[in-house]
């Protein structure tokens, strides 16, 4: 179990769970028939969730943890707490490439993510127990620094140049 300090209370842990979980049943993938909820929590305690929308070009398809950090910067909302996803598939999914790369643009190193199983809450004795970054109910305990290590972000464009290019 990790010894990360939590920013919420249970109650708000357990509002953000519940939020992906609603966030999911909007979701549009006919195509994968992969459905995914993600749910957002801003420093005000305001949840902003999304789901994955998909589009028949397939590239135009957003995931849905862009969703939500998209909704919530283009409502004016860039501090973040929290995120929690979950699918319908009985283990954690973690974010694709695409979506760490636009979490760590917005989130802290360590903010925590919560990968939520499908079947949340498992009961204990479950099969995941016990493995890393698991914790109650069977999710599972991340950040963007452990999904996206070494990253590039946005204070790197501060860095002075060398002059060699235009
Ligand atoms: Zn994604």
């Amino acid at each position: 179990m990790s010894d990360r300090v939590w920013e919420m209370s249970i109650e708000q842990r357990e509002s953000l769970i519940k939020a992906a979980f609603e966030a999911k049943q909007q979701t549009y993938s006919p195509y994968s028939k992969f459905p995914v909820g993600a749910a957002l929590m801003a420093a005000d305690g305001r949840i902003f969730k999304g789901a994955n929308i998909e589009n028949a070009s397939y590239g135009g398809t957003i995931c849905a943890e862009r969703t939500a950090i998209v909704k919530a910067v283009s409502e004016g909302t860039r501090s973040f707490v929290a995120l929690a996803v979950v699918t319908d598939v009985p283990s954690t999914i973690s974010p694709c490439g695409m979506c760490r790369q636009v979490i760590r643009e917005f989130c802290a190193q360590d903010m925590p993510i919560l990968l939520i199983p499908g079947d949340y809450p498992k009961p204990p004795g479950h099969d995941s127990e016990g493995k890393p970054g698991i914790i109650a109910g069977g999710i599972k305990e991340t950040s963007i620094g452990e999904l996206l290590p070494d990253s590039f972000g946005p204070e790197h464009l501060d860095l002075p140049r060398t002059g060699g290019g235009k």
